[in-house]
């Protein structure tokens, strides 16, 4: 999600793996959320990346990736495939779903939702032996939510597994000003990362310059009844982000200040 400068640095860092497959959303077209990209993308290449790379955002983001690796000569070893963000579901991989909304930021810009897809109910050994159904691979197929035969009956995933489980919901922001519409967006995701970048006493920049208060972004969090929190895109004008979390955390308890390789476990939503 977003890729400011140094990305790929980061990327190598925390070994998430150039070749792998990997869907970049970006929200908007401002320097500190785009300007590492061009770097990611040579990186790859320099890595000899043969597999496509999925790349969501605003429209004039291909044009600015088409122009400048002209100019700079970069040649991919990898084809792009482009998606242009716009309010709706973009996207379906085979384990997530992609969804963005308008965010309300000074140049055209979206907030995104990624939904794990709903994995099949748990399997009951005992049911499955009661039908008949040997175990082994007509076993799995079911674990799977396929049907499989045996001695000529169909027998549905259904009859021995219980009801699917839900995906977990992870969303983003980006830059933007609070909106009951990005409220529902959110509605109920197990992690929401929200622009945090002024305290609530420098309200009036925050709306001067489109983004968010901490306090804006802990109302917006209760609201839309998310399970966690973490703030993001901190001013620099603060030496450290603790003051804008205990702020928050009188609002919406679960908030956390998101830093650079945090790691977040993000539970099934009813485990
Ligand atoms: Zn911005």
């Amino acid at each position: 999600m977003d890729c400011g400068e140094g990305v790929q640095r980061q990327v190598l860092a925390h070994g998430i793996g150039l070749g792998k497959d990997m869907t970049i959303l970006v929200t908007h077209l401002h320097g500190d959320h785009v300007s590492g990209l061009l770097g990611l993308l040579q990186t790859m290449s320099l890595a000899q990346r043969r597999k496509p790379l999925d790349i969501v955002g605003p429209p004039k983001l291909l044009k600015w990736l088409k122009v400048t690796s002209d100019l700079l000569h970069i040649g991919l070893t990898f084809p792009i495939r482009f998606t242009q963000a716009k309010p709706g579901s973009l996207l379906r991989t085979e384990g997530f779903r992609i969804r963005a909304a308008k965010a309300l930021h000074s140049v055209e810009a979206y907030a995104y939702l990624v939904e794990e897809r709903a994995r099949p109910g748990v399997f009951y050994p005992e049911k499955a032996k009661r039908l008949g159904v040997p175990e082994g691979k007509l076993w799995s197929k079911l674990q799977k939510g396929r049907p499989v035969k045996v001695d000529g009956r169909i027998i549905h995933p259904s009859t021995v597994t219980g009801p699917p489980r839900t995906g977990r919901r992870i969303g983003y922001s980006g830059d933007t000003r609070p909106s009951p519409g990005l409220a529902r967006f959110f509605s109920g995701c197990d992690l929401l990362i929200f622009d945090s970048t002024f305290s609530a006493k420098d309200g009036d920049k925050a709306r001067e310059r489109m983004h968010s208060t901490c306090v804006e972004a802990a109302q917006l969090a209760s609201r839309a009844r998310v399970k966690r929190l973490a703030l993001t895109h901190f001013s620099a004008r603060y030496t450290s982000p603790s003051s804008l979390v205990r702020e928050a955390r009188k609002i919406f308890p679960s908030t956390v200040a998101a830093a650079d390789g945090l790691t977040l476990d993000v539970d099934y939503p009813s485990e």
